[in-house]
């Protein structure tokens, strides 16, 4: 059985752990690490409360840093989160300071997991991460463009009314307003979903996926349940060596990106190569290039 440990026990910290404890016999130590003591006091009391309804046993206990020596994964989804006009792009100063502090923490206390970001923007913290722990870039992944997949599919589900089992479909590049869909490998079970769509309605597709995040969090304030769960599916394949392709945000070329990669135990276990198109290669290019020139204007 698996320990992690999750830093930053807000709307995203929060909804992680609430989705972990319901999955049997994946972990069963979790340490929960936040600033703001009072809070996960009462986030603590909270969550037993929960333990005792399904009624399970995991060791869950507020810790420091020292608890993520013997961890198999750590969770950061500390930092700032977006105010309504704000951009993923605008709190990377603020959550580099953050998320550097705590990957420096968890080294010198040992730890040597596997990180998984949820901190926006996350490729940036990805890399972030990657440059702090001096860590193999195998064992450091972003949450990427796991949630951009998920938002595609759940509008070619309500478009076709089809199930989103039968929907293959990807999203890479970076996490946000510079998505990149591979429509050309896309299908809907056997048929392929370039043949099922007009040019406009894809064009009007991938800006609904762009701003879903927004659309969300002008109602409510923040995003946090699709961003657990697929926190959640990146776990669950770690722990149970799945080998399973997730488009998480990875190490390419000196930096981090969406991009489908195998993951397992050890972390990401190789990117899948793709036969893109011209146009999905001008997108993806252009969509690195920008991620590029935020990193090289970044000290870390
Ligand atoms: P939140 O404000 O609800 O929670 C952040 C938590 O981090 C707070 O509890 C705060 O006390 C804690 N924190 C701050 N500095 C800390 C530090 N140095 N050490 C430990 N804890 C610290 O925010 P949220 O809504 O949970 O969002 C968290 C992050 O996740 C944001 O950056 C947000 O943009 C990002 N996010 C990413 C995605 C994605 O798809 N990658 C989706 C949603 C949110």
């Amino acid at each position: 059985m698996k320990k992690v440990a999750i830093v930053g026990l807000g709307n995203v910290g929060i909804a992680y752990l609430n989705n972990l404890i319901t999955e049997k016999n994946l972990v069963n130590e979790i340490v929960l690490i936040d600033t703001n003591e009072n809070k996960l006091e009462g986030e603590l009391l909270d969550i037993k409360d929960s333990l005792s309804v399904i009624n399970s046993s995991i060791n869950i206990y507020i810790g420091d840093y020292k608890d993520t020596k013997n961890a198999d994964i750590l969770v950061i989804a500390a930092g700032k989160n977006q105010d309504i006009g704000e951009s993923r792009l605008d709190l990377l100063e603020v959550n580099k300071t953050i998320v550097k502090s705590i990957t420096e923490k968890a080294i010198l206390s040992g730890f040597n997991g596997i990180f998984i970001i949820a901190t926006n923007p996350v490729d940036i913290m990805s890399y972030v991460v990657y440059k702090a722990s001096n860590m193999s870039p195998n064992k450091v992944i972003g949450a990427g463009t796991i949630l951009d997949t998920c938002r595609l599919k759940n509008l070619i589900k309500e478009k076709l009314n089809v199930s989103t089992n039968d929907i293959n479909i990807n999203v890479i590049g970076e996490h946000g307003d510079n998505i990149v869909v591979l429509w050309s490998k896309g299908f809907v079970n056997m048929i392929p979903i370039d043949s099922l769509f007009t040019l406009d309605e894809k064009i009007l597709m991938e800006e609904n996926v762009k701003t879903r995040a927004t659309k969300i969090i002008n109602k409510k304030g923040y995003t946090n349940e699709g961003i657990s769960l697929s926190l959640l599916e990146i776990t669950k394949a770690i722990l149970n060596n799945e080998n399973k392709v997730l488009n998480i945000s990875t190490y390419l070329d000196e930096i981090y990106i969406g991009m489908p990669a195998i993951i397992n135990i050890d972390g990401v276990k190789g990117i899948v190569n793709i036969d893109y198109t011209e146009d999905e290669k001008r997108k993806l290019s252009s969509s690195i290039n920008k991620t590029r020139k935020v990193i090289e204007d970044m000290e870390v």
